[in-house]
């Protein structure tokens, strides 16, 4: 049985908490806030300083905490701080697009170790398994000194199965039940977990929030790119469904005959907002993601088009406005259906973000049924952050604090 990652840690501890469940209260809390004292963490725990040491020294002694630098204090001893210990365990993150896949290393907050690098992404899965995990292995084998890796995440464009072992439609990779996690578990002797790329990216965000984690229970997260992935999460569990394909508005139409769509549809939301479909408007080109797609496109990219929008090229402003409406209205269904607190967009097209705002906010506004949402919080998430490597990397480490269910 696969865990699945848990999303929001469990904020309030009683006198009749179970052990365990203290402990990764404890543990989360020190991952929001480290570095943290243990007298912060009596607090924010509303616990006994003594009860809370015998955790943290249990802690300690597994090596999952470390006492670091010690902090000023105004009066009396001085506290050392408290960190989680992710010196020595690391996790690597994988990122399965259309045409590369990206790696990384991070440590068990998801903070990059080893920066990103990719590879073409094989047409064959079995292939592509083969290659990755060569790659993974040598990679493992080149950072030796940073220690245990704890597993791999890897996320992919498309749906993956109820117990998250196989890839059971991935439309952009031509993919279809597949069993990747096994395989490459065994090819690399590591766990492994899988999941859909928008869907990880809102577990992410779910996890990492720090601070604010509890703030936003209810949000989605949009991924625009290749595809358009889109996560939702409720009372802060994601949201899955019976057969894990829940918040899949990529492929809601928005238009019964509309452009061809990577799943063999028309007119899908995807098929409108996707890196292809703007480019597919700057060059005025009928292109599918189902065919070939010529060199001299294939080359271009959305952060060229949005630099030939900066430097005042009409035709990238329009595409780029083109793609804004239609995210805004697509976004409209996803608001009158989930009514969530806040959006998060990740994806190329974000780089123009100043440019496109007010097209999508209106388009947005003209289709939601509550008029306060058309001014929704929407945060953006540059790529330079990884949203989607992070993501991925959120899959090995959420189970790691995850507080065990009771009742
Ligand atoms: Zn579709």
């Amino acid at each position: 049985m696969v865990r699945r990652p848990h999303q929001e840690p469990v904020r309030v501890a009683g006198r009749g908490t179970p052990r365990a469940i203290n402990r990764q209260i404890l543990l989360n809390l020190v991952r929001a806030w480290q570095p943290v004292s243990r007298a912060d963490l009596a607090r924010h725990m509303g616990s006994r300083r003594g009860a809370v040491s015998l955790i943290v020294n249990d802690l300690i002694a597994e090596g999952i905490l470390f006492e670091g630098a010690t902090g000023e204090s105004p009066r009396g001893r001085k506290p050392k701080f408290l960190y989680i210990d992710s010196r020595k365990r690391t996790v690597i993150a994988v990122d399965v697009r259309p045409t590369q896949t990206y790696t990384m290393v991070t440590s068990l907050l998801t903070e990059p170790i080893v920066g990103v690098s990719s590879f073409p992404t094989q047409a064959d899965p079995v292939r592509f398994v083969r290659t990755l995990a060569a790659r993974l292995r040598r990679l493992m084998e080149d950072h030796k000194e940073l220690g245990q890796c704890e597993g791999i995440g890897l996320v992919v464009p498309g749906m993956v199965d109820r117990e998250g072992a196989s890839i059971s439609f991935a439309p952009r990779l031509g993919w279809r039940q597949f069993p990747l996690r096994d395989l490459l578990a065994k090819a690399t002797g590591l766990p492994v977990h899988i999941e859909n790329s928008g869907r990880a990216c809102a577990i992410a965000q779910a996890w990492g929030v720090r601070r604010e984690a509890g703030r936003s229970s209810d949000f989605v997260f949009l991924s625009v790119s290749d595809g358009l992935g889109v996560g939702i999460v409720v009372n802060g569990e994601v949201l899955r469904g019976r057969h894990n394909v829940a918040g899949e508005f990529g492929h809601v139409p928005l238009a019964g005959e509309g452009p061809p769509c990577a799943c063999g549809a028309t007119g899908c939301w995807e098929a409108y907002v996707s890196n292809l479909a703007t480019l597919s408007r700057y060059f005025g080109r009928n292109l599918s993601p189902r065919k070939p797609i010529p060199a001299e496109i294939a080359s271009f990219s959305v952060d060229d088009l949005v630099a030939r929008a900066r430097g005042g090229d009409s035709k990238a402003v329009s595409a780029l406005h083109s793609t804004a409406h239609y995210l805004g209205l697509g976004l409209a269904s996803v608001v009158n259906a989930v009514d969530p607190e806040r959006i998060f967009i990740s994806g190329e097209i974000i780089a123009a973000w100043d440019l496109i705002e007010t097209t999508l906010r209106q388009a947005l506004a003209t289709r939601v049924l509550a008029p306060a949402a058309s001014g929704i919080e929407i945060t953006t998430i540059p790529l330079p952050e990884h949203p989607r490597l992070r993501g991925a990397a959120a899959l090995v480490t959420a189970p790691l604090f995850a507080v065990p269910k009771v009742g």
